[in-house]
This record gives structure tokens, C-alpha cells and sequence, in this order.
């Protein structure tokens, strides 16, 4: 196996899912610090004196430039070491397995086989006979993001075995809680020192990505009026009924399960209540940013319309902006896609830039000043046991990074 696969796998079985329930501490799970020490070492052992992790598990280094390139502007590269919560992400055994085309059954679990097939993850044919890396299909294998962080320290590994490989210099970022939408809010960007940045956060290998979500989240509550229902006539307001009729409101159409690409969606994920009060969440997605606008206007114009119909105040419509879209920035930096897109192409793979159905690291440092499109990390599936990442597409995007790097000292 080569180094970047071994050590892909040293990183995937360190346990790391970031906790939704503890969003208030970052990391979110002391288990993060594992991987960020282990990553810290190896970089000190490369040779990088820098190489540092502080109290919220942010592990940064630096790579000095090449020769004659010192004086062109630090790029950032940046992953994150959190596994999605969404699976199970410990006990993760990663194995190599030849895929020979059509279905093929990574596990069993409870009696039931876990099976990948062109139908439940389309592209898949095109990777007949490659080697994929795969889990027994009871957990995931965090190639989101741990093909990332692999990749950009392969290249850390490269860049200090050969001083002649050209490159500016570079500022390395492996960042916690990425999946709970921590967003590298805690980065000290002028410690960090990059001018511009990519993360390494993608899919298939080829991917370029500029274009994210706008989002936010509400929180709509309803106020109930409850009673003996034996005697309830003419007093009785159910909050659940209420939620219904709000709800209703909302176009079915454009909800996540009915759209795509540039789409937008209101997507109501949880409602808890009783006949006195409710809760429903919901979170609100848009690329467009007017559009984004109107969907948080249409829910408060919801709220308004049924508290003039009731004659008081029983729905509460609280919204919080969660990330905005990060082309307003990067559309002003368009060499960073075009260089990504070479870099591709220099390598042999077909750059395809496509928007983003959510957000990114790169969502909040573009906005924060850091322009910081995102770069494919080869795999497939994420956040779920079916998840998994072809050979090929690990080793080729090392070679990307080599390359995108080289661009970088060049210009
Ligand atoms: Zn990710």
C-alpha cells in the first residue's frame, strides 16, 4: 500500500465524531485532541518546529517556501479532523477491497446486508475494477474529512523529503467540528497568516467548489390554550393544530426530498410539543441570496398572518443566519477556481466545478476575509456506512496538491 493510504487508515481509526449535544465547548468531543496530537507529532517529526495544537483541538503548522519563492503570498490549506455524528464512527476498520462492478456488500449488520450499487450511489460503474477503501458497513470510514487531512499532510510529508518541489509558503489547518457547523470560527486568521486558502472537503476527485448554501435556522413556536376537551368548545387552541396550519403554509415543493442543484428548501428536521405549546425547527437553505431573504420573510409573513387571524400573539417565528454563501467573496478572487481547475487538469482529472448543497469551513473564512474555495478529497457517500473512498482518487489528489502548490509559486 502506499503512505498516503496507510496513512489515511492510521487516521480514520482514531475515533473523532464532533457532538452535536455539546456545541458550546469546541472541540465538542475531548476525543478530537487524539487525532490533533497524533497530527501535531507527525508534523514536528517532518521537521515543521511550528506545528502546534491549542485548547480547542486546532492543529496549525507552517511550511517554510521553496527556494525563490519566498516571497509570494502564504496559501492556506485546511481539513477538518471531526467524523459526522450521523453514523457510527468508532470501531472504524477501514479495508481495501478490489471493486469488481455491480452491487457490492461491504457488510452485515443485524441480518441486513449493507450494499453499494450504482442506484444508491450513482457513478459507482465508472470505478469498476479500481480498489476502494471501505468499512464492513457498521460504521463510516470518515473519508470526509480524513481523506482531506491525509492528503495535505502527504504533501507536508513530500514537500519536507524534497526541498526542490516548488511552492510558496503554506499554512496547514486541521480544524475541529466541521459537521456541527463550528466553521473554523475560532482560527486566528493573522496567526494563521494565509492570504488565500482552499479546503480540502469535497467529493469525487475533479471537484471545485465555490458556491455554498446561504442558511439559517427557526425555531417556531406556538402557543396552545389548553382546556378539558369535554368543555373545550369555543376555548380550546391546540398548539400542535397550529403547527399544522403554519406548516401547511410552506411550499411542499420545495422541500430537501424534492429539490436539487441551485434549489433552495425550507426542511422542517424536528416538532415536539403538546396541546399547550409546540416547537418545530426547521432550517431555511438558498444559493441565492435574495432568494434566501424572501424564504425567512415568508415564514415571518406566516407567523404574522395567523396572530392577526387568532387576534393575539400564539406564533413566535425566531430565525438566526447560520453561513451565507461564500461566491460573494470568491467572485472576486476567480483565480483561485481557475488555478484548482488547472490543477486538476495538469493531473489527468476532469475539474468540475459544482455548488456546494451546504456549507463549508470556507463558507465562514471567506466571509471572515479569508477567500477559501473547496477541493474534492476523492470520496463518496459521506456521512453514512456506505461511505467510501477509491485508491486511485486518494493518491491522485496528493498529486493535485503537488501541483496546485507548484501553480501557487509560479505566478
Ligand atoms: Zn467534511
Amino acid at each position: 500500500m502506499s503512505t498516503v493510504v496507510d496513512r489515511f487508515i492510521r487516521y480514520a481509526k482514531v475515533a473523532t465524531p464532533s457532538d452535536p449535544n455539546n456545541e458550546t465547548q469546541t472541540p465538542s468531543n475531548p476525543e478530537e485532541f487524539d487525532l490533533a496530537r497524533l497530527l501535531c507529532d507527525e508534523l514536528r517529526a517532518l521537521g515543521y518546529a511550528d506545528a502546534a495544537v491549542d485548547d480547542h483541538a486546532y492543529v496549525t503548522a507552517h511550511v517554510p517556501a521553496s527556494a525563490g519563492a519566498e516571497d509570494l503570498p502564504c496559501l492556506g490549506l485546511i481539513a477538518h479532523i471531526d467524523a459526522s455524528p450521523d453514523a457510527p464512527a468508532h470501531g472504524v476498520n477501514p479495508r481495501v477491497v478490489r471493486y469488481e462492478g455491480g452491487e457490492l456488500t461491504l457488510g452485515v449488520v443485524d441480518g441486513t446486508p449493507i450494499t453499494i450499487n450504482e442506484q444508491n450511489t450513482p457513478g459507482l460503474e465508472e470505478l469498476a475494477g479500481k480498489d476502494i477503501i471501505c468499512s464492513d458497513g457498521s460504521t463510516l470510514i470518515a473519508a470526509d474529512d480524513k481523506a482531506g487531512v491525509a492528503e495535505i499532510m502527504e504533501l507536508a510529508a513530500r514537500l519536507a523529503a524534497d526541498p526542490s518541489i516548488p511552492h510558496p509558503r503554506l499554512a496547514l489547518c486541521f480544524a475541529p467540528d466541521e459537521e456541527i457547523g463550528h466553521g473554523c470560527s475560532l482560527l486566528d486568521l493573522d496567526a494563521f497568516g494565509a492570504e488565500v486558502a482552499y479546503t480540502v472537503d469535497g467529493g469525487p476527485i475533479g471537484e471545485v467548489e465555490f458556491e455554498t448554501f446561504n442558511a439559517a435556522s427557526a425555531d417556531v413556536h406556538f402557543r396552545g390554550h389548553e382546556i378539558h376537551p369535554g368543555s373545550a368548545k369555543d376555548i380550546m387552541v391546540n398548539a400542535l393544530h397550529l403547527f399544522e396550519e403554519y406548516d401547511a403554509m410552506l411550499p411542499a415543493w420545495e422541500r430537501p426530498e424534492h429539490t436539487e442543484g441551485y434549489e433552495g428548501f425550507f426542511h422542517l428536521h424536528g416538532v415536539s410539543g403538546t396541546c399547550t405549546s409546540a416547537t418545530a425547527r426547521y432550517i431555511i437553505r438558498d444559493h441565492d441570496r435574495e432568494r434566501f431573504e424572501q424564504r425567512k420573510q415568508l415564514m415571518r409573513d406566516a407567523a404574522t398572518f395567523m396572530n392577526a387571524r387568532l387576534g393575539e400573539d400564539r406564533v413566535t417565528c425566531d430565525l438566526h443566519d447560520e453561513y451565507y454563501n461564500m461566491a460573494s467573496v470568491i467572485r472576486d478572487h476567480m483565480e483561485l477556481v481557475d488555478r484548482a481547475k488547472q490543477a486538476f487538469a495538469d493531473c489527468g482529472y476532469e475539474p468540475e466545478v459544482v455548488p456546494v448543497r451546504g456549507g463549508t469551513d470556507g463558507s465562514q473564512l471567506s466571509l471572515r476575509g479569508l477567500p477559501c474555495p473547496n477541493l474534492a478529497t476523492g470520496g463518496y457517500n459521506y456521512h453514512s456506512v456506505r461511505e467510501f473512498l477509491p485508491v486511485f482518487a486518494l493518491e491522485g489528489m496528493v498529486d493535485v496538491l503537488q501541483r496546485l502548490v507548484g501553480i501557487f509559486a509560479t505566478r
